[in-house]
C-alpha cells in the first residue's frame, strides 16, 4: 500500500486519535491524498444514530467509488458494531478503540511488521498540519454513566496521560507553530483522578510553562479547555484561569444537557440545575467576562413541555455564549433505550428550534457585551478565534500585510439589526 486517506467522524478526540494515526502511517512511508488512496482509514463515531448512519453509508461510497481501496474502520463504531462493520463489501479491517489507540496494534494489524524503537513513535502528536489550533487529548475514557450516552461501553474508563507527557508535546506542538493547544479528551473534568492529580495540577504547571521560541524569546500560546462539568470547575481551577488569562482562554464548555431537576435526575446527571448555575455565578464573578457554551439535548424520554420550559429559563439565566441543541437518539446499550415516554420527532424539532432561537438571542448579548474588551484572535486569515470563543473579523486595511497567526485586539461590536459582529482593532503586530 502506498497511498492513504484519512475521514474522521465525531468529536476533538477522535480527531486527535486520527492524527496520532497519520503520524505513524506516514512516517510508515504512506503519502496522505484526498481521493483514490490504496487504504482509507474511517474513524468513526457512534454518539448517535445519525452518526453511524453517515460513516455506514460513507464506507459504501469508498467501496463503490474506488474499486481495489481497501478500508480500516476504526473509533467508536467499530467498537460497537463490528459485526455489522464487518460485512460491508471492501471492509478489510475494523479495529477498536484498543488497536487504534496504539499506532504500532494498528500498524501490525494492517500487516506492517513494526518495531516500535525503530519507528521512533513519540508519545502523541508533533503537529496538527494546516491548523494554528491543535488538539491535543489529555484523558480518554469516562467513570460515569448518563442514561443517554453509550462512550463509556466504547471508550472505557477514564486513563490520563502523566504531566511530562502533556508537557513535552504542548512544547513539540508550540514549537511546531501552533498557538493554541485546545485540551480535549472525553471527561477532562477528571484528567488526574486515576493518577491522584486532579486538572489543576495539569493547568498549574501549562500555565507557567515556557516554550522558547525559534529565536529563543518565549514563544506565545494559550490553551483552551474544551468540554468541562460545570461541577468540575474548582475554585483551584477558577483562579488559575483568573490569574493567567492570556494563557488559559476564558472560555469554558459545560454541558447542561437539561434545565430541570428531574429530566437531570432521570439522565442520570449527578447534579441539580441550582448546582449548575452556582458553578456559572462562582466562574462569571471571579473572571472577566468569560464566554459559557453547552449542550443540551432535547427531548429526552418524559420530557414534558413544563420540563422543556424551564431548561429554555434556566438557558437564558446561564447567559450562554453558544448552544449546541441536539435531539435525544435512542442508541441501544444506552440506559435510556429502555425508558419509556419517548418524545414525538415534531415535539422535538420544535423544542430544538425555541432552544436555538433562544441561544440565538443570547449570544447576540454575549458579542454585544464585548464592545471594547481586549482580546487576543487566533487567525485563520482575515478572522479567527477569540479567547472568548468569538469570531473575530479583522479589516484588512488594518493589518498593513499579511495576516499574522494571532493578534491582540480591542473588541468593537458592530450592530447591524439584529446581529452583532466583532470586529478587532489590532493593538500590536502578532506573533
Ligand atoms: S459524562 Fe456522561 S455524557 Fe459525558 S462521556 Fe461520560 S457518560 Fe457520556
Amino acid at each position: 500500500m502506498k497511498s492513504v486517506r484519512f475521514v474522521t467522524f465525531g468529536c476533538k478526540a477522535n480527531q486527535y486519535d486520527t492524527q496520532v494515526l497519520r503520524e505513524a502511517l506516514l512516517r510508515r512511508g504512506l503519502a496522505e491524498t484526498d481521493r483514490g488512496a490504496d487504504l482509507v482509514v474511517v474513524n468513526t463515531c457512534t454518539v448517535t444514530a445519525e452518526a453511524g448512519r453517515k460513516a455506514r453509508q460513507l464506507i459504501r461510497r469508498v467501496v463503490r467509488e474506488h474499486a481495489g481501496t481497501k478500508v480500516a474502520v476504526t473509533g467508536c463504531l467499530a467498537e460497537s458494531e463490528p459485526e455489522i462493520l464487518r460485512e460491508i463489501d471492501g471492509v478489510e479491517w475494523v479495529l477498536g478503540n484498543g488497536e487504534a489507540k496504539r499506532p504500532v496494534n494498528f500498524l501490525r494489524e494492517l500487516g506492517h511488521d513494526v518495531d516500535p524503537e525503530e519507528l521512533g513513535i513519540p508519545a502523541g502528536i508533533t503537529a496538527f498540519a494546516g491548523h494554528t489550533r491543535a488538539f491535543l487529548k489529555i484523558q480518554d475514557g469516562c467513570d460515569k454513566a448518563c442514561a443517554f450516552c453509550i462512550i463509556p461501553a466504547v471508550r472505557g474508563k477514564s486513563r490520563s496521560r502523566s504531566i511530562p507527557e502533556l508537557e513535552a508535546e504542548v512544547t513539540r506542538l508550540v514549537r511546531a507553530g501552533h498557538v493554541e493547544i485546545v485540551l480535549c479528551g472525553i471527561h477532562i473534568g477528571h484528567w488526574g483522578l486515576d493518577r491522584g492529580q486532579v486538572l489543576a495540577d495539569l493547568m498549574e504547571v501549562l500555565a507557567r510553562l515556557e516554550v522558547p521560541a525559534h529565536d529563543g524569546s518565549p514563544a506565545a500560546f494559550r490553551v483552551r479547555l474544551s468540554s468541562i462539568e460545570a461541577t468540575e470547575v474548582d475554585e483551584r481551577l477558577t483562579a488559575l484561569m483568573a490569574a493567567h488569562p492570556g494563557r488559559i482562554a476564558p472560555h469554558l464548555h459545560m454541558p447542561m444537557q437539561s434545565g430541570d431537576d428531574a429530566v437531570l435526575a432521570r439522565m442520570n446527571r449527578w447534579y441539580t440545575v441550582e448546582q449548575y448555575l452556582a458553578a456559572c455565578d462562582r466562574i462569571r464573578a471571579a473572571l472577566d467576562r468569560p464566554a459559557f457554551t453547552a449542550d443540551i439535548l432535547v427531548g429526552f424520554p418524559g420530557e414534558t413541555e413544563e420540563q422543556f420550559e424551564r431548561t429554555l429559563q434556566t438557558a437564558r439565566r446561564a447567559g450562554f455564549a453558544r448552544v449546541h441543541a441536539f435531539p435525544f437518539s435512542a442508541r441501544p446499550g444506552t440506559a435510556a433505550w429502555e425508558l419509556a415516554g419517548r418524545v414525538p420527532i415534531e415535539v422535538v424539532r420544535d423544542r430544538r428550534a425555541r432552544i436555538s432561537e433562544a441561544a440565538a438571542e443570547l449570544g447576540e448579548a454575549f458579542r454585544r457585551s464585548l464592545d471594547g474588551a481586549r482580546e487576543t484572535v487566533v487567525l485563520e486569515g482575515f478572522s479567527g478565534l477569540s479567547g472568548r470563543y468569538q469570531r473575530v473579523s479583522i479589516p484588512p486595511e488594518r493589518l498593513h500585510g499579511p495576516p499574522p497567526k494571532a493578534i491582540e485586539v480591542v473588541l468593537e461590536a458592530r450592530v447591524d439589526g439584529d446581529r452583532t459582529e466583532l470586529l478587532g482593532a489590532p493593538l500590536e503586530v502578532g506573533v
